[in-house]
């Protein structure tokens, strides 16, 4: 995790461009592709994540954990 960021921090959704705390917040580790070295973190709110997720892909559990905003 960076370590800018605490649990205390505001963090962009990358999917509505609102902020949310940190630890509220899903946290998307992506690599541009197989080969990349190196992987970028976006944040999104956990609902709008699963919105545009394909219902057919099964999600962890974790994802339903609540359903604060
Ligand atoms: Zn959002």
């Amino acid at each position: 995790m960076d370590g800018q960021l605490n649990n205390n921090s505001e963090v962009l959704c990358c999917f509505c461009g609102n902020y949310l705390s940190l630890k509220d917040a899903l946290v998307l580790s992506i690599y541009p592709n197989i080969d990349s070295e190196e992987s970028q973190q976006l944040f999104s709110h956990k609902n709008h994540f699963i919105e545009k997720i394909v219902k057919s892909i099964p999600l962890h559990p974790d994802f339903f954990e609540d359903d604060t905003e």
